[in-house]
This record gives structure tokens, sequence and C-alpha cells, in this order.
């Protein structure tokens, strides 16, 4: 086997404790050792984990007690990684295809036949076609940024397409810089004693934030009220004092009602408004033409509760989280500009007693902030062409573009990413796979992905690798270490690009001899003592100049103005260079496919398809596990009652779910007052292999400012164009089988 770095390293630096006893089910267990880590699944948490390992084997996790925010608790997913890393389904060794794409037949391979073949059609296509004729996929199975840095720097080197965008969160993120610049987040445990409301939209913190409960309760004891905005009435939405249930894709008009509301009964902060805003007669404007009656009517939400939640907000300090589902349609960023306006006419930035929060960009390090990606990416002295870019937002869209271009994308190395599963309109997804002569899937297990894959190579489950992982939600930093040796033959990803990149002919910006560890310190600016977040110790910590305890308190704002921005100057201009909805004020644009946008299609499939992230799962990860298959039992359809009425389901009937894009078969119903009538609710991230996977689908529309066309670009910003997929653009219709 090649002599990856990683297994000349003593793991046991890492031990906090040896020879600890601990419970491992009703057995009491000496393990060898005791090692923190981190999780990086990808919710807000982001927790500080305890891992214990007997025989170079992990038999428990748990969280870490000495975490200030996750306080030694972990969820569902983060316990049953137990269970993840010893299954016997995982990915052993290399694996050459035999059979044809999608049959998922496979020859056991050894890691020097696979490297080479790999590399072997890698020159082959970057000499006939050119280097953009490979790109990466890549997203958060695994959120960890340190391993991106390194197949950044490979596929720069290599002169590849680039991969930009999201999925999941940048119309958000485009919308709130553009309204208040950088972005940084209050942490809970500031809010949870001073403020007087929190006003929660588009998240639900039982499935992706469950660590936000104590601070959320502590507040609510001290008598702070809980407004929530879901079109599904989701746990903390039972909790709420006032639950707010737009019609999926409305909640720009939620926004604007409300501030219509405020406006017009003089509870505005007029103070803050005409000190730190910018904009606020050209918002009022758009503003007036949203009265209340007006916002109850379109978003389907009693007048008196709109009132009500704008009372509140207005007069009551107020804390606002946003989370990400307002943004799953075409006008995400407009939702989310919107909101932020909201909260700066309010004059609820910049304090204690109440702040905005959206995203900490301390968490991206691609952004500016303390790591920067760059610093790996763009190694000194590499000779680093401008290359084009691919949206992930509309991956296919973008291989299949760049078929009929000179440079056709013809290879493709994935990892920590669900292609086939996790992007919109599965069968055209897979009609740009067809593209490829070189499909690499980097993977813990068989999944979607790797049935389609020319080469899978074993990929390390997190407890194997290093990695960095800073919260977008809180200010403490763990780095993730190897708890131990990786299981059968799989290797981290850092290794797999860097020996890529050494056979590729780049010895010297890959040395042999640096470890994960290298790479994080590389990564960090020199005012952050990242070994303070290294295990035995952490977390840590990040230093206040990067995350104020405070954020905005002295309501200076990156915009063209330094104010709030009502009126965005950025969006205005960035509108004269590109395509898009880059309408300076927030205003309401339907959906691009909805009850009023396209009533013809509506006629047809009368029901908004949403799928929240699951409970148990993060997407598509887990889904095999044993463990959750039982918690979670069959894939299930929410449907409003009188809608299962007016079909004929009853609870545990086998429904059909189907639109012009696919079907979907044998899937459970289950009537229920949690959606509304015309809307209903399946999870993502179901396997297509195992018939449930919502994306089958869902529309390949996208949200954010920017019109992404045909999905390749030459110049993108993520903050400046911000898109995401608009995956709850999604109408099909539902009937008995
Ligand atoms: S998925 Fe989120 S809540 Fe669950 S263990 Fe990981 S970080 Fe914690």
């Amino acid at each position: 086997m090649t002599n990856f770095t990683r297994l000349q390293e003593d793991l046991n630096k890492y031990a906090v404790a040896r020879n600890v006893p601990v419970w491992v089910g009703r057995k009491k267990v000496i393990a060898d050792r005791m090692v923190k880590t981190a999780c990086p699944h990808n919710c807000y948490d982001t927790c500080g984990v305890r891992a214990y390992i007997k025989d170079e084997k992990v038999i428990k996790v748990e969280g870490d007690p000495d975490h200030p925010i996750t306080r030694g608790h972990l969820c569902v997913k983060g316990y049953a990684n137990v269970q993840k890393i010893n299954s016997p389904d995982r990915v052993k060794y290399p694996l050459i295809r035999v059979g044809e794409r999608g049959e998922g037949k496979f020859r056991r391979a050894s890691w020097d036949e696979a490297l080479d073949l790999i590399v072997e059609k890698l020159k082959n296509v970057r000499s006939q076609y050119g280097g953009e004729s490979l790109v990466e996929y890549c997203y958060s199975g695994n959120r960890e940024h340190m391993a991106k840095t390194v197949s950044g720097r490979f596929l720069n080197l290599f002169g590849a397409t680039k991969l930009v965008g999201s999925f999941c969160l940048l119309s958000g993120a485009a919308g709130s810089f553009h309204t208040v610049g950088e972005q940084h987040t209050m942490s809970p445990e500031v809010w949870c004693e001073k403020t007087d409301m929190i006003f929660l939209v588009g998240r639900n913190p039982s499935f992706t934030n469950p660590h936000i409960y104590p601070f959320l309760y502590k507040a609510m004891e001290r008598g702070a009220k809980l407004v929530v905005v879901d079109p599904y009435v989701t746990a903390v939405a039972s909790k709420a004092d006032l639950h707010l249930q737009p019609r999926p894709g409305s909640d720009v008009v939620l926004a604007l009602g409300m501030m219509n509301y405020i406006i017009s009964n003089d509870l505005h902060n007029k103070e803050f408004i005409a000190n730190y805003t910018h904009g606020f007669d050209e918002l009022w404007e758009e503003v007036k033409k949203m009265p209340v009656e007006k916002a109850a009517e379109h978003t389907g939400i009693e007048v008196e509760k709109i009132i009500q939640a704008a009372k509140w907000y207005a007069t009551l300090n107020t804390q606002t989280e946003c989370g990400y589902g307002h943004q799953r349609y075409s006008n995400g960023h407009q939702a989310q500009r919107a909101f932020a306006c909201l909260a700066a006419i309010c004059g609820h930035i910049g304090k204690e007693t109440g702040n905005y929060n959206f995203i900490d960009q301390m968490g991206f390090p691609t952004l500016p902030g303390f790591a920067k990606a760059g610093k790996v990416t763009n190694p000194e002295g590499a000779d680093i062409p401008q290359t084009r870019m691919i949206n992930i937002a509309t991956f296919a869209s973008g291989v299949l573009a760049s078929q009929k271009t000179d440079v056709p994308v013809k290879a493709c190395i994935s990892f920590r990413g669900g292609l086939v599963s996790q992007q919109p309109e599965v069968a055209y997804t897979l009609e740009a796979l067809r593209q490829l002569e070189l499909f690499v899937v980097i993977e813990q297990f068989m999944t979607d992905d790797t049935d389609y894959a020319d080469v899978v190579l074993p990929g390390c489950h997190y407890l194997e690798q290093y990695g960095l992982h800073p919260s977008y939600w809180h200010h403490y930093l763990q780095v993730l270490v190897p708890v131990c040796k990786p299981y059968h033959e799989a290797v981290p990803d850092i290794e797999i690009w860097a020996e890529l990149g050494r056979r590729m002919g780049w010895e010297e910006y890959f040395p042999k001899e640096t470890t994960g560890l290298d790479f994080v310190k590389a990564l960090i600016e020199d005012d952050c003592d990242v070994m303070q977040a290294v295990s035995p110790n952490g977390p840590m910590r990040l230093p206040e100049n990067w995350c104020p305890k405070v954020p905005y308190q002295d309501l200076k704002f990156t915009t063209p103005s330094g104010k709030v921005e009502l009126y965005s100057n950025s969006m205005e201009e960035r509108g004269k260079k590109f395509p898009g909805d880059f309408k300076p004020v927030p205003w309401h644009l339907e959906p691009a496919e909805s009850p009023l946008s396209t009533p013809e299609l509506f006629k047809k499939y009368p029901i908004t398809l949403i799928s929240q992230h699951p409970a148990f799962r993060t997407h598509s990860q887990y889904y095999n596990l044993p463990w959750i298959r039982e918690i979670e039992g069959p894939p299930k359809v929410f449907i409003n009652k009188k809608d299962a009425e007016r079909i004929g389901v009853k609870e545990g009937d086998k429904v059909r779910i189907y639109n012009d894009r696919g079907e979907l078969l044998e899937i459970f119903a289950k009537p229920t007052i949690r959606v509304k009538s015309g809307t209903a609710e399946l999870s993502s991230g179901m396997w297509v292999k195992l018939g449930a996977n919502v994306n089958v689908l869902a529309s390949r529309t996208i949200g954010g400012p920017r019109d992404v066309l045909d999905g390749i670009m030459t110049e993108y910003h993520p903050l400046l164009d911000g898109n995401t997929t608009a995956y709850f653009n999604t109408l099909v219709q539902i009937e008995k089988m």
C-alpha cells in the first residue's frame, strides 16, 4: 500500500487521559485513551466531542462537557458515529468499476493501481481538452475546511474548473451582506441573559441546532417571548408564544407587512434610522405597497398574528435568529434582506439586548476572517491560471453546458457531498454524469454516487482525520484531530489529494512530511494560537477581534455607505454588471414555481413540496445505519389532513408523489396539521436507490440575486452574488397507490 504520511504519526500525543474507565452500554471498559475533537456535520452547533479508543478502535463518543455551548451532549447522529465508524459496510479498499455505470459493480484494487489509473486519466483529459476539463464536487458532508483547501491547491495547480456557490445559504448571505456588510453573530450566551424576545426565522433547531434550547429556555424562563416563522409546525414552533406559518416562499411579504405596520403606527426607531441606516425613504416606498391585510392574504397568516408579531418585535428588545429555510426559494436573498431591514428599522442591531444573527463568517475560511483559504490554495511561487467556474447550485447545468465549449468537463473528483442525492432533479444530474470520462468518488459507504463512479476510494470518517471547522453560530473552536488510525485501507482526504498532487509531479507543493495539522496551522492568522484548540487543549474562544462578543456594537457597517443599507448601493452596482434580481430595496418576487407564478402548472400539481433537514441524519449521511433506520422508520410524506381527505388517503397508506421531473412510489402518507393545506413535507437526503429521494422531484431553479444562466461563470463573489438551490420551488401531485 502507498506509504501515506498518517501512518507515521503517534496519535497518543492527543490523549487527554489514558486508561480511562468508561461505560459502553452496560459494560465498564478501560479505554486506552480519550481524545477531544469536534463534530463537523454542518449544523450550527459544531459540538465538542470526546472519543474513547481501545485497541485503535473507537468504542464510544460523547459530548465534551468542557464545551461552553454544547456542554457535554450530542444529537442522535452525533452518537451514531460510533456505529458509523465501526460499520461492516464501510468502503474498505479502493474499487475499480467493472459493470456499467449505475450498476454498482466493482473489483478490488490496490491504492497504487487506483491512483495510477486516476492520474493517467487526468493527464489524458488535461492534454486532450485542457485543465478546465476537471472539476471537483465537494460540499459539507464533512464540513471541515482543511481538506477543501488542499484539494483547492491541487485543482489550482491543475487549472481545473472552480466550484463556487452553495446549495444552502449563500442567497441569504448575499441578501444579508448587501444590508449590513460583514457577517457576525452574537453568541447565545449573551442574548439569553438580556433579550425580551427571540424572533426565530426559517430554522428548525430540534434537527439542526439542538444546543440552542438551553439558551432559549433560559430566556423564556426570564419571560422572553418566542416568535417562530416557519411554514411547518416544528417542535420549537409548538413552544412559541406566536407561530407565523407563511405560505411557502412568501416570507418577504411577511417582513414587508410587519414593517408596514410598524412604520404606519410610528413604532420604528427614528434615531437609529436617521443615524445608522441608508435609504429609509426608498424602503418605505416599497413597504407601503404591502399593508398588513394584503400581507395576510398573500402569506395566509391571520392579520391579528402579523400585527401582534409586529408590535412585539418593535416594542421589545428583540434578538433576530435567522436560519436557511426561507432562502430555499428563488426570492431567498430578498427575504433575508427584508428581515435584516426589519431589525434595522427597529434598532435591533449592535445591542446585547437584541442583535441580528444570520451567519458568522468566521465559520467560512473562504471569507475574510481568522482563517484564510487562499493561504493554502494559492501556494507561493505557483503558476495558477485564471479558470472558469461552475456554480454548485446548478452543477449539472454547468457540466452539460461545458460540453458545448472547447473544454468540456470530462473528469470529476467528488468528496464530502452526495452529488446524485443532493443535486435537484436527479434525472438531469445523471445526464450530466454520463458526459464524464472519469468520475472518482471518495466515500465511506456505497452510496448513490459510488454506483456511477469509475473509481471509488475509501474515505475516512471524521474521527480518523484532521480538520478545521469553526462554527458559524458560536465562537468556540476545537480542531479536529485523528483520534485513531484510519480503519481498513481508508485514507484522509488531505492525503489523497496530496498524493495525487505528488503523482502529478508537484512534490514541492505537497511535501511528503506535511501533516494535516501543518496545513491547519498554515491557514490560521498569527493572532490566533490554534494549538490552544488542539487536543488535549480546547475548546478555545476565538479572538475578540474576529468574533466580537456583541457584533456591530460600534454601529459602523462594512457597506458602501458605512450604514445599514435599507437601499443597497452594492446591489444597485452589482445589478449594472450582471443579470438577476438586484433590486436595491427588498420586494416580493413570487417563487419561480408556485400557485401564483405558474397557475397552469399548479392546476396539474397543486401541492408545494418542501423538504426539511432530517432529524437523525445530515442529508444522505447515516441513512444506511441500522440505529438510524430503526429510529426513523420508512419514508413518509406529511400532508395536510384536508388534502389527505380530498385525495382519499389515510395514515399509513402508500402514495405516489410525482411531477414532470419524476415520481416517488410507496411513500407512507402521514396526514397532519403540521403543514397547511396545499403544502407537503418530505425529508431530504433519503437515497435515490432506496426509492425516496426528494430531489427526484425538486426544481432546478435557483435563489440569490445573480442569475447564473447555464451555470458556467468567469467571475463570482460569494457574498455579492450568492446563490442557493431553490429546492422548495417545487409543485407536485400526490395520489393513493
Ligand atoms: S450534528 Fe450538530 S448537534 Fe449533532 S453532534 Fe454534530 S454538531 Fe452536534
